[in-house]
């Protein structure tokens, strides 16, 4: 992916600009709902990509194993998490003929003991016997050691039973070609006892979870307005604010389910503190994914809130948050830990997130934010001081956590914000780790803006009988109140384009210039700045206090051009961007929709211009589509490029032997499509027409 902007998980301090009095949230797009199960468009990277070999098992789970630790894990790569640090991790050896039972099929084994304990476990094959590592707390390490030793022996005595006593004898007549016929039947594998290694997980857990604290969740004292309402006006309302949609998930006997507040006052009433604050920032009311999380959050349920970027779903979790944990049975002073985590995929996200918690800081509620690239030492200090409300990366959470500087286990309430992001960057076995310190009988909160099948999931392993309020289609559906250009030019042309369009701005436009590469991001920017034009840059080479200082510049109207990789293209509030010029398209069409939205923010409008070049051919009929049901125009030339690219490969699919993708019959090069629309190589050698 040469230098490809993958690095979304980078620093850039994030400060939130003040609101403007009384700010009317209309909706970003009027989606129309096209039925729950409708299959998105959304694809999830996958994150395991073919290994053959559990050897380096660690590995597959995007963990750099002996890579080391030190940043923030996040990228597709797999780079970061924690392999070592000051947990010792427990090593021992197990024969090569026994490693198997311990990973079984398909890592199956590995990632139940894991489960189970809470211990993470490294195996390295060596050439007759591999070595077994295992992290975490030491009673995680030792009762994951008792489990594999439980395996082994299992293993070993059947080993034994071959008669040849010595490990080596064993190795030898394995190994010894046409040696198999004197060697005398092997007894069948005494069956695992899955039974009672159940019972040990459950006892496990037990032991785990015993002696917690009481838990509240339930705290909606529901308005008689709202109690008054009727079923048609439900329905209406539902209807008229995005077409939201709300769905008992619980299997079995569904709950009746709330109805949807339609003022602050409807869900906050009994909550004057909170009702100061949003009295404070001057919104006029909830906007449609608030109205319907509120009352389902307050009730005690888990809830899956599905809703475009732009729809205020922070403030839907993190109210009903604050009174959660103002709420508990036990005394702020007399728990031992934080009591809110909110989970989500980039540092700038994070920094967003916590801007928001102290904005609208409740009864004195402190937060942090953990994120790789930031201070570790500091955000260890601060976290061992006592912090309310933790707000993190995966990866960096899960590097402390094996370090146990963090408890989790006084968690109460747990959001999985923008899941679908933090899937898509690989974050799934981070995420594991991390809840499986948290108590099984948490609230839990889970928004993403798609809903593809890596969030379902997700939502079915981490939730309990949740509720569902999606808002509008759950496929891609960029905003419509963007209007979208597209110009296909020549790449040497572009920067030409560029300067046309900043000699064209109007003093109050702000543009926010998407780029591919962060070279080109350099390029363009230095360039830009040799013309005497005010620019900044954000990419993942840059230095955290530049990256920093960029977003600052223009959040604040320093600079009104800002030159940025797809660092930038996702849950970004700068809300007053005028135009998004796309000088390279993005890597697939969904990123596409996310840069388009960091415009026509909150109810605005806004403009898009993106430029395509003949080598973006592969895109063109996914552009013409989200161009469609964004009611845009579709240019004629781009309806063109979309026939030559399907007829090219018509033509290829019948002249290439057993329809091999390669070039020249090569087999399986680069060039082609990934995942849906996904470019691997942008140096596309296949255009000819
Ligand atoms: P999402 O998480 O859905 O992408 P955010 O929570 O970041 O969206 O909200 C987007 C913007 O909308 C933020 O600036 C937020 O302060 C603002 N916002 C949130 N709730 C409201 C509301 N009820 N009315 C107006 N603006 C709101
Ligand atoms: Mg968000």
């Amino acid at each position: 992916m040469s230098d490809w902007e993958v690095d979304d998980d980078e620093d850039v301090k994030v400060r939130h600009t003040a609101r403007g009095p009384q700010r009317q949230w209309t909706p970003p797009h009027p989606g129309k709902y096209s039925g729950f199960d409708r299959k998105t468009t959304w694809v999830p990277t996958p994150r395991v990509r073919g290994e053959p070999q559990w050897q380096t098992w660690r590995d597959k789970d995007g963990h750099a194993g002996a890579r080391g630790r030190g940043r923030e894990s996040g990228s597709r790569g797999g780079r970061g998490g924690n392999d070592g640090g000051p947990t010792t991790p427990l090593s021992f050896s197990v024969e090569n003929s026994a490693i198997g039972m311990v990973i079984g099929r398909g890592g199956a084994k590995i990632r139940e003991l894991e489960e189970s304990t809470g211990a993470r476990i490294k195996i390295h094959r060596g050439d007759f016997e591999g070595e077994v590592q295992i992290f975490g707390r030491s009673d995680a390490q030792l009762k994951a050691k008792e489990l594999i030793d439980e395996l082994v022996s299992q293993t070993s005595g059947n080993c034994r039973s071959y008669g040849q006593g010595s490990r080596n004898s064993f190795r030898r007549t394995e190994s010894t070609w046409g040696a198999a016929s004197q060697i005398p039947p092997a007894p069948a594998l005494p069956p695992i006892d899955w039974v009672s290694m159940r019972e040990n997980r459950l006892k496990y857990e037990a032991m785990k979870w015993k002696e917690l604290p009481p838990l509240k969740k339930e705290f909606y004292i529901e308005a008689e307005s709202v109690l008054n309402l009727t079923a048609e006006e439900v329905k209406q309302w539902r209807k008229e604010n995005n077409n939201v949609f709300v769905d008992d998930l619980k299997d079995g006997e569904k709950r009746p389910i709330p109805n949807p507040v339609r003022t602050f006052l409807e869900a906050f009433q009994p909550f004057p503190g909170i009702m100061d604050n949003i009295l404070k920032v001057g919104f006029v009311k909830p906007t449609p994914v608030q109205s319907q999380a509120w009352p389902v959050i307050l009730k005690g349920f888990d809830l899956i809130a599905i809703a475009q970027t732009g729809t205020g779903k922070t403030l839907a979790y993190l109210l009903p948050g604050f009174i959660h944990m103002d709420q508990q049975p036990v005394p702020r002073d007399k728990r031992d830990g934080p009591g809110m985590l909110v989970l989500t995929p980039t540092r700038e996200l994070a920094l967003q997130i916590e801007a928001e918690c102290s904005k609208y800081s409740y009864k004195g509620f402190t937060s942090i934010c953990i994120y790789g690239g930031g201070d570790r030492k500091s955000q260890i200090k601060v976290v061992s001081k006592g912090v309310d409300i933790i707000i993190a990366t995966p990866g960096r959470l899960n590097d402390l956590q094996m370090n146990d500087y963090i408890n989790l286990k006084s968690i109460t309430y747990l959001v999985l914000d923008e899941a679908d992001r933090m899937l898509d960057m690989g974050f799934e076995p981070q995420i594991m780790k991390i809840i499986l310190d948290i108590r099984p009988d948490r609230q839990t909160v889970m928004t993403s803006a798609t809903w593809p099948a890596g969030v379902r999931r997700l939502s079915k392993s981490y939730l309990k009988d949740p509720m569902m309020v999606y808002v509008g289609t759950l496929d891609l559906a960029a905003v419509d109140t963007v209007e979208q250009s597209i110009l296909i030019v020549q790449e040497e042309d572009k920067k030409a384009y560029v300067l046309d369009f900043i000699a064209n701005m109007e003093p109050e436009d702000k543009v926010l210039i998407f780029v591919g590469k962060k070279l080109v991001a350099d390029d363009l920017s230095s360039d830009l700045c040799l013309q005497g034009i005010a620019v900044q840059s954000l990419h993942g080479d840059r230095e955290q206090c530049d990256r920093e200082q960029a977003l600052d510049d223009f959040k604040k109207g320093e600079v009104r051009i800002l030159v940025a990789t797809d660092l930038a293209s996702r849950g970004l509030d700068v809300h007053d961007i005028t135009h998004v010029f796309n000088y390279d398209f993005p890597r697939n069409i969904e990123e596409y929709v996310h840069r388009v939205g960091r415009t026509g923010r909150a109810g605005r409008s806004g403009a898009s211009l993106t430029l395509l070049t003949r080598n973006d051919w592969r895109i063109a009929a996914e552009l013409i589509h989200i161009l469609e049901r964004a009611n845009q125009t579709v240019p004629e030339e781009l309806v063109l490029m979309a026939e030559r690219y399907e007829k090219h490969q018509r033509e290829r699919e019948l002249t290439a032997p057993r329809g091999g993708r390669g070039r020249g019959g090569g087999g399986g090069g680069g060039g082609g499509m990934g995942r849906r629309g996904e470019y691997r190589d942008r140096g596309d050698s296949d255009w000819k027409f």
